[in-house]
Formats: C-alpha cells, sequence, structure tokens
C-alpha cells in the first residue's frame, strides 16, 4: 500500500477506500469496498456476514483531483447462514460502470458536449457515456410518457439532412418532448399512440400537427375526442407559397444568363413582402408600398396573403371566416395559377386551420423552439446514425434537466 493512500477520501456514502492501485499523471485507480459487513439477506431477510466470493470490477467515478478515476470495487457475493441462498451485492452509489455522480455529471454535459468529448474528460469509453446518457433518459421518458397530456404536438425531423425521418412527440403545455419514433407516417404515430394505451389517449384534447396528411388518419384512429389543429407556422408557410411564386414571375427582367436577370428590387424586399403588416413599421411599410405599386399583381398577391393572416390574427372563428371570405373575393377576381396550391390546402385542412380558435389558440410554438435545438444538436455530432442516441440528447434538452 502507497504511505499517501489513505489521504484518499472519495465523500462517496457507505464506501472505504481500500488502497491505491495506481496512482499514475494520467489515472487514478482505487479498490474500494461496501462499509459494511453485514446485509441483510434478500430472500428470507437474515442478516449474514458469510462471503462466497468477491468479485472485482471496474467502475468509473468523477476526476479525483484532475485526473480520470477508475474504482475497482470489491463486489461480494453472500451465503445466507438461514437460508443457503446467494446474493450478490449492489450499492446506492454505483449504476452499472459508472458512480451515480458521474451519471449525473455525464447527462449534464451532454446537453452542451460531444458524446466523443465526454468520454475523452472522464476517461471512459464513448460506449459507456452514450448508454449513460441513454439510460438516464429512457428513466426520464418513461416518467414524462406516465403523466397525463392535453396538447399533443406531433412534428417531425430526420437523423441526417434529409434523410431517415423520425416523428417526434412533446406535450404543448410543458413544452416537453415525449419521444421519438422512426419514420414519419401513420403506423409510426400510431405504434407510439398504442403503446400509450387508451386511457392516456383519451386524455389528449388537442393534437396539433405540421399539415402532413400521413398523421390524420392515425390520430382519427388513436385520438377520437382530440381536436386537430393545424400548426399556425405549416399554415402561413403555405399561404406564403403563393406570393413566393407570383412574385418569382413578376421579378424576371430577362431570359437566363442576363445581367441582372431580376428586379432587384423585388427580389430583396421579398423577406418584407411576407411580412404580417401589423409587424411593420413606418420606413418598411413605404419601402414596400413602393415595389407593391410598381407591380400591380403583386399587390394582388399581396393582399390576398394579408387576409390570410387575417384567420390568425381574428379574435374567433367568426372572424376568421370574414377574413377567408376577403381572400376569396380576391382569388375569384384573379384566379392566380400560382395560388393553386394555397386553395388546396385550405380545402384540405380548413376545419384543422380554424379549429385553432375552439383550441386556446395552439401552436407548435414550443416544439418548433425544440426543432431548433435538436438542428443545432445534429451539427455538433454531425448527423446521427442512431435514433434512439437522437432521441437520448434530444429529451436531455427539452426542456433541459438540472
Ligand atoms: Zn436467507
Amino acid at each position: 500500500m502507497a504511505p499517501d493512500s489513505m489521504t484518499i477520501r472519495l465523500h462517496l456514502r457507505r464506501l472505504r477506500v481500500l488502497e491505491v492501485l495506481s496512482d499514475a499523471v494520467e489515472r487514478l485507480v482505487v479498490a474500494v469496498r461496501d462499509s459494511r459487513r453485514v446485509v441483510r439477506c434478500p430472500h428470507c431477510g437474515f442478516l449474514t456476514a458469510k462471503v462466497h466470493e468477491t468479485r472485482r470490477v471496474e467502475v468509473a467515478d468523477l476526476p479525483y483531483g484532475g485526473r480520470p478515476t477508475t474504482l475497482v470495487w470489491h463486489r461480494r457475493r453472500f451465503t445466507c447462514a438461514n437460508c443457503t441462498e446467494r446474493h450478490t451485492e449492489s450499492h446506492p452509489e454505483i449504476a452499472g460502470k459508472v458512480t451515480r455522480r458521474l451519471a449525473r455529471q455525464v447527462v449534464r454535459d451532454a446537453q452542451v458536449m460531444t458524446i466523443k468529448a465526454i468520454s475523452h474528460r472522464y476517461g471512459i469509453s464513448w460506449w459507456l457515456a452514450m448508454r449513460t446518457v441513454r439510460d438516464w433518459a429512457e428513466l426520464l421518458e418513461a416518467e414524462r410518457r406516465r403523466r397525463r397530456c392535453k396538447v399533443l404536438l406531433i412534428d417531425e425531423t430526420s437523423l441526417r439532412r434529409g434523410h431517415r425521418y423520425v416523428t417526434v412527440l412533446s406535450n404543448g403545455e410543458t413544452g416537453e418532448v415525449l419521444g421519438m419514433v422512426r419514420h414519419r407516417d401513420a403506423r409510426a404515430l400510431g405504434a407510439f399512440l398504442s403503446a400509450q394505451g387508451r386511457r392516456w389517449c383519451r386524455g389528449v384534447q388537442v393534437a396539433v400537427t405540421d399539415g402532413s396528411l400521413s398523421y390524420r388518419s392515425a390520430i382519427h384512429r388513436h385520438l377520437p375526442g382530440a381536436t386537430h389543429v393545424v400548426d399556425r407556422f405549416h399554415a402561413v408557410r403555405w399561404f406564403c407559397a403563393g406570393l413566393i411564386e407570383v412574385r418569382r414571375r413578376l421579378q424576371r427582367l430577362g431570359p437566363k444568363g442576363t445581367n441582372p436577370a431580376f428586379d432587384p428590387q423585388v427580389f430583396r424586399s421579398r423577406y418584407l413582402q411576407l411580412r404580417r403588416l401589423d409587424r411593420l413599421e413606418g420606413e418598411a411599410i413605404e419601402r414596400l408600398g413602393a415595389i407593391l405599386w410598381r407591380y400591380p399583381e403583386l399587390e394582388v398577391a399581396w393582399r390576398m396573403v394579408q387576409h390570410l393572416h387575417g384567420i390568425y390574427l381574428a379574435e374567433d372563428a367568426e372572424g376568421a371566416n370574414e377574413a377567408l371570405g376577403a381572400f376569396v373575393e380576391l382569388w375569384e377576381e384573379e384566379r392566380f395559377p400560382e395560388f393553386d396550391q394555397v386553395v388546396s390546402a385550405l380545402l384540405n385542412w380548413g376545419e384543422e386551420i380554424f379549429a385553432f380558435h375552439d383550441t386556446d389558440r395552439v401552436t407548435n410554438g414550443h416544439l418548433e423552439g425544440r426543432m431548433n435545438k435538436i438542428g443545432v444538436l445534429k451539427r455538433t455530432a454531425y448527423g446521427f446514425r442512431n435514433v434512439r442516441n437522437l432521441a437520448a440528447r434530444t429529451i436531455l434538452i427539452s426542456p433541459a434537466v438540472a
């Protein structure tokens, strides 16, 4: 035993340092044992101190004096003197191959660091770090999924840009991500809802989706009591698509390759054209007005979109209907083919768009924020291959766990 070994204090409850096995610059290795001599037999309840055998289990701990630290836990197997059954001890500070305090720290770090960086910091393998994060997230997920959810937000994302889609479910009231399932279709959503059980499904009063047809049948089937609402931001994106197409047609000055090919003023104000009038200030209104005055068709398309914004700005369903009516009137006069898609979206999703007014005006706002965070996560990790790894880390950051 090294002469200074007894100066090492791990501050771990009920663990005694037996000896320092290796005190190198790059790593500290300490042998430990449960300080209790006598344990209770789980089979019959009698006390026993008869050790059948002792195994050495490596357990990673928080760094000690800046060095990654490994505990060699002398884990005992007891024989009961009363019933002769054997049992292996467990320890409250140890969870598998890591101490609980290291697990907590790894989980905190996983909200801001890559798994690779974490494994380097604590001298553990990538797999152990990921495993620790996943175990924790699974507990959190189970806890969140048990609780009642009145507003269910349903959205989709991909593991890597553009492929392998997953469905993301969150609680609209708390902002907590409840889970992530492979694919973005009725079957994926149906599987999640079946797993939640009928009682939980009956508690869902509002389901918000992004307006992809694929989820609709699963909502009707599993959530018959819920009002289905199309997320406001997705609906507004549909509305704006018509205006964008009209602008693209009008801004062209000459054939491809000529310079300039587009009217730069129209092109540069493209985001301004999409803004809601009530969000524009003096100078911006003037700039926009000058452009719309030069392009009367653009002006009509712009007014059509403003009426569509009115569906959401209205106080109630009646006001929303008036706004829609004003849009339809303009559309019947002009019949821009660019707005055909907008009209068919309104026909297909009218009920789910107007339901906004019957459901305390819920939107996917929470979820959109979440999606941005997931985006950052994916970029940090250079995309994910494994759905469960992405799900685990998403659950930890939404909302952040302390
Ligand atoms: Zn016993």
